[in-house]
């Protein structure tokens, strides 16, 4: 259970690297010139800049509104706040800031991506609209009667008074925080985890919004994180399956340019695919596919598990010849056979006879209240006969058949 979560913390590498690189290099802006040091208060500009275009190239409107709402923040900073004198427990538009963006951060981490130029992203569009205006609204009749609330102390811990940002704003943000958490652990994605960068990045700016070359680092760090993210989903977008998360297919054909002179290849099946589905319906059949590639995942031998297409798996063992590698297929096999999947009451074959007839997924048995399924692998090694890719995918995919032809779920080279 706990390596299962620690397996999960890398969608937050990159971002955590930014924050800690920017640690390092803040501290170097006081040795730039005057000239250098006027030029690095652009940099949060050019990097949003950079962001929104990747945004609108690869359509995420969630980063984009989110880095819109940076900017709009930096640039506040730079004109509204720190131009006059600034009090930021008295400055209204500091506190609307930093309440809000965090808030909106999350709801932007919650909702689904629909786009920027959508219906729907345009929907999104006249939300932060409004917005806007119901706080200046608000803000301009009514901010000092929310002051004692919003800049109040409610809790005398030497811990939050030595920061800037008063008390409801660390709770909300925290609470936001913890959301964006467990949303980036749980769907892997990584534009969650550049939502929760960016809004730690944000928080520092904030808290150190006076002074000059903390709040640009972290600025320009945030901005930075949430275009990252936004490259790496497309690169997942390209290069990983949709459904279960895996490498696609794509991702196969460049391993196999890569490999060297000894591998093997396995090419998997689901038994009975086509039934299953008619029995279960389509939605059980890819809670299925899920399964079958966390199984393949997992599997022994250094072996990398990649979705082929529909409902055929491949695995690559590089270095690794046949014998050694027969034995972890023939584990993964098994545990693939052994696995029961719970099914809801609504997915249960109405038709028991229909359950059991289901011949590669053992439906049916007992109460019907679980389906399982099996596969086939056909297994072949590069060698002397075969040395170039293809022969050996041809090869492995002649060994599936003949598997299949045995009676399915077993492994066959
Ligand atoms: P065999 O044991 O010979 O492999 O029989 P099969 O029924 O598995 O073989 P076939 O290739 O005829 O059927 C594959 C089925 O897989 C057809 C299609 O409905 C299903 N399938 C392919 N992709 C998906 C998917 O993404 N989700 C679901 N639920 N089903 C899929
Ligand atoms: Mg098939
Ligand atoms: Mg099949």
């Amino acid at each position: 259970m706990f390596t299962h979560i620690i397996h999960k913390f890398p969608i937050f590498f990159v971002p955590t690297a930014i924050l800690i690189a920017t640690w390092f290099l803040t501290p170097q802006i006081p040795r730039l010139s005057p000239d250098q040091q006027d030029l690095v208060l652009f940099a949060p500009y050019i990097v949003t800049i950079f962001g929104l275009f990747l945004s609108v190239h690869f359509h995420r409107g969630r980063p984009f509104m989110v880095l819109l709402m940076l900017a709009l923040f930096y640039w506040s900073s730079q004109t509204l706040f720190l131009a006059r004198q600034f009090e930021p427990a008295l400055n209204k538009y500091f506190q609307a800031f930093i309440l809000l963006i965090p808030l909106n951060m999350a709801l932007f981490t919650i909702m689904r991506e629909r786009g920027i130029f959508s219906t729907v992203g345009r929907v999104r569009f006249a939300f932060l609209a409004i917005q806007a205006c119901g706080v200046l609204w608000l803000i301009d009749r009514h901010f000092f009667d929310l002051v004692p609330y919003i800049a109040r102390s409610y809790i005398q811990w030497p811990i939050f008074s030595s920061l800037m940002v008063p008390q409801p704003a660390v709770v909300a943000g925290a609470l936001c925080f913890t959301v964006i958490a467990v949303l980036a652990l749980l769907r892997q994605a990584p534009i969650d985890g550049g939502m929760l960068g960016a809004l730690t990045a944000f928080f520092i700016a904030c808290n150190w919004i006076t002074t000059r070359d903390i709040h640009v680092a972290y600025n320009t760090a945030g901005a930075l994180i949430l275009t990252l993210s936004v490259l790496r989903d497309s690169y997942n977008m390209a290069f990983r399956d949709d459904l279960t998360g895996i490498p696609s297919r794509r991702s196969l054909n460049e391993t196999l340019h890569g490999l060297g002179r000894h591998y093997t290849v396995a090419m998997l099946d689901v038994d009975h695919f086509k039934q299953f589905n008619d029995t279960y319906g389509h939605d059980v059949g890819d809670q299925v596919l899920k399964m079958v590639a966390r199984k393949m995942m997992a599997v022994g031998g250094g072996g990398k598990a990649y979705r082929y297409g529909g409902e055929e798996f491949t695995i690559i063992f590089s270095r690794c010849r046949i014998d050694e590698a027969l034995p972890h297929l023939e584990v993964l096999r098994e545990t693939i056979a052994d696995y029961r999947m719970a099914l809801r009451s609504e997915d249960r074959p109405k038709n028991q006879k229909q359950g059991k007839g289901s011949r590669g997924s053992r439906a049916g048995r007992g109460d019907g209240a679980y389906a399982s399924v099996t596969v086939s692998i056909g297994v072949a090694e590069s060698g002397e006969v075969l040395n170039s890719t293809a022969e050996v995918m041809k090869a492995a995919d002649k060994a599936l058949y003949k598997a299949k032809n045995k009676g399915r779920n077993q492994t066959c080279r």
